[in-house]
């Protein structure tokens, strides 16, 4: 499905603020700063980065080459590494990365294996599921009018 630019950044709001809500971290203070690019490093074939600036900043990177299904999950998954990093889950300290106060040696263990990798897939299809069920909920009121009038 082909989006205007206006339509594709509400949304990502729109995701975000639902996903912060289901992620509990909706009234966390952190500030979240959303970035699309067409050239994002495609690092193990993903299509958005999650990174922590800070302990309150973070900036989210998303793929503008990929449609609005991939993208809502794209951002779903990105949400629940916010999550982490809000909760102090995952932290990155210089290149070391610690996950639930454990210390990690990123380039050793395979990013399959990465618990809060793990983390972020278990909660991404329910995640996604919650937009795309608002989404054809709204086709079918939209239908529906249109087959009145
Ligand atoms: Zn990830």
């Amino acid at each position: 499905m082909e989006m205007r630019q206006s339509d594709r950044k509400m949304l990502i709001e729109a995701c975000i603020k639902l996903f912060a809500k289901e992620l509990k971290i909706d009234k966390n203070d952190f500030t979240l700063i959303v970035f699309s690019s067409k050239d994002i490093v495609q690092v193990e074939g993903a299509n958005g980065m999650a990174s922590p600036i800070t302990d309150k900043l973070y900036t989210m990177v998303l793929s503008s080459r990929i449609d609005c299904e991939k993208l809502i999950e794209v951002i779903a998954h990105e949400m629940v590494h916010i999550k982490q990093f809000a909760k102090g889950q995952l932290k990155r300290i210089g290149r070391q990365t610690f996950w639930m106060g454990k210390r990690y040696v990123r380039s050793k263990v395979n990013y399959y294996d990465h618990p809060w990798e793990h983390d972020a897939w278990s909660k991404e299809k329910f995640l996604s599921a919650k937009i795309f069920k608002i989404l054809s909920k709204e086709n079918e009121k939209f239908e529906r009018s249109q087959r009145k009038s």
